[in-house]
């Protein structure tokens, strides 16, 4: 799979990649059998141990700091190994850009302790897996005062604008995927990327490989997947939408919004094509029929075709079905979200008020990225703005959080991918205003809906500046590791 990224990049047979790379936990099922997320499996096999056989798939991080089950320290010992070792990496990445700028971050806050473990060869005390300590202390060999000066220089800098290239300097490219929900990430990486291409190498799901970018090279919004079709059985729903339906300029994360969903259902009943019979500029829902038992499983994707590999399709990822919000690996629908905000704002009805609209939106602004909902207060009974109590309003934003699917929890307790939600109070009469800045760029008046979910900067603008109150969550919701879940 890796090989064919070497057509177009030379030389990566003569160093590393930083390659940050994380397990998650493993449950056991009801009927005792062990479950964990695809990409844990991949790391725990012997396919992944044994990957060294190809002087192509030689990685910075020493497999125990993969094979971690603490995060942090995971995360620690990686970064550490791929600073000692920055004068072989030649590549640098994750699985998606969400973790990737996870990582940054991470740096961010603890480059300081780590030029201290380089210049004295010393590994921090709280690193207390064993194999990961011992497997670390390796990499960092003798003391090297020399590199430490170099990284704390370059670290300590006023921006980290370009922080990638300066501290990677060979780095030819970031492998991270940036398409669909990830590409919301993209500024953000190009900021720290000091010019580097971003290559989004694969397109797969816990349920299916199903395929692999070509031309790697390619502009984040020219890629496009080719489906192999050894992996599955492939059938393709077609989605009757054209083109510039798909733009709209309100819209979802991941382009996706609600007469999108609406335009989805009215197509149940309808036939399936197979991988021979679609057609270019056409858009489909994949459905997948595996060998592990799936049968004409609809993954959720909707996908465009937009050539051919010989006579193999190629597809541009267009957004998933019916997921308004998306930071990391959650996917939260209109449904969770309309359910979770129903039942936090039972919380404001003893108090008199009423909720008259929300919208939501990811704020990727800052890492971790967290999710921010608009809310218009009314009191009931007249026109006063209500004077907004700050206990209640985080607990709002808490119930809201305790509400969504176990995957957005995880990410908040345990991956930390995602930050504290966001409640924004906005003045009486906002939605009306959102409404006649959806009008004006085109939408009907008779059929307009607010959208659940917000894309455009400008609308976010709009509701900004009528921020009267903004409430984070003050507690980390509840999860455990009971239900089998992806990534
Ligand atoms: P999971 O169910 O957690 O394994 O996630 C699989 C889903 O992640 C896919 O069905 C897609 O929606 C999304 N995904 C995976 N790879 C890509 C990609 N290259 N570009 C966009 N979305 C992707």
């Amino acid at each position: 799979m890796c090989i064919y990224k070497f057509r177009y990049v030379d030389g990566l047979d003569q160093g590393k990649g930083m390659y940050l790379l994380f397990i998650k936990p493993e449950i056991i099922t009801p009927a005792g059998l062990t479950a964990r997320p695809v990409l844990t499996s991949y790391y725990k096999s012997n396919n992944f141990r044994n990957r060294n056989f190809n002087r192509f798939n030689i990685y910075t991080s020493p497999d125990e700091t993969i094979l971690c089950s603490d995060s942090k320290q995971s995360m620690y010992c990686q970064l550490l190994c791929g600073l000692v070792q920055r004068d072989e990496v030649l590549r640098v990445g994750a699985v998606f850009a969400s973790a990737f700028l996870r990582a940054i971050k991470f740096l961010e806050e603890n480059w300081r302790e780590m030029c201290s473990n380089i210049r004295t060869s010393h590994v921090s005390d709280w690193i207390t897996d064993p194999s990961c300590r011992n497997a670390v202390s390796l990499i960092l060999g003798k003391p090297n005062s020399d590199l430490a000066d170099l990284i704390e220089y370059e670290c300590g800098s006023k921006s980290w604008e370009g922080i990638i290239k300066k501290l990677w300097p060979r780095t030819k490219y970031i492998e991270v995927i940036v398409t669909g929900s990830m590409a919301q990430y993209i500024p953000t990486l190009e900021f720290y990327s000091g010019g580097i291409p971003l290559v989004s190498t694969m397109y797969a799901s816990s349920e299916c490989y199903f395929g692999i970018n070509f031309k790697p090279l390619s502009k984040p919004s020219d890629v496009s997947y080719t489906l192999l079709p050894n992996m599955a059985y492939f059938e393709f729903l077609p989605v009757e939408k054209n083109r510039e339906e798909m733009s709209e300029k309100i819209q979802c994360n991941g382009v996706s919004d609600q007469n999108c969903i609406q335009e989805e259902d009215k197509r149940e009943g309808m036939q399936t094509v197979d991988l021979v019979d679609v057609k270019l500029g056409h858009y489909y829902e994949l459905v997948v029929t595996t060998f592990t038992g799936l049968y004409r499983y609809r993954v959720g994707d909707i996908l465009m075709v937009t050539g051919f590999h010989n006579k193999t399709p190629q597809f541009r990822f267009v957004h998933r079905r019916n997921v308004v919000l998306s930071i990391d690996t959650d996917k939260t629908n209109e449904e969770d979200l309309l359910n979770a905000v129903t039942q936090a704002k039972r919380l404001l009805e003893p108090l008199g008020f009423l909720v008259t609209e929300y919208t939501s939106y990811a704020d990727t602004s800052s890492i971790p990225g967290h999710y921010v909902l608009f809310w218009e207060l009314k009191m009931r009974g007249n026109n006063d703005f209500p004077e907004l109590d700050h206990t209640i309003m985080e607990q709002c934003c808490s119930t809201v959080e305790e509400l969504l699917d176990s995957v957005y929890r995880r990410c908040r307790k345990k991956d930390n991918s995602i930050g504290p939600l966001e409640i924004r109070v906005v003045k009486h009469g906002t939605f009306d205003a959102l409404m006649d800045f959806c009008v004006s760029q085109g939408s009907s008046v008779n059929q307009y809906k607010t959208p659940r979910c917000i894309k455009s900067e400008e609308a976010i603008k709009i509701l900004d500046a009528k921020v009267v109150g903004r409430f984070f969550s003050k507690n980390v919701p509840f999860w455990e590791p009971f239900r089998i879940e992806t990534k």
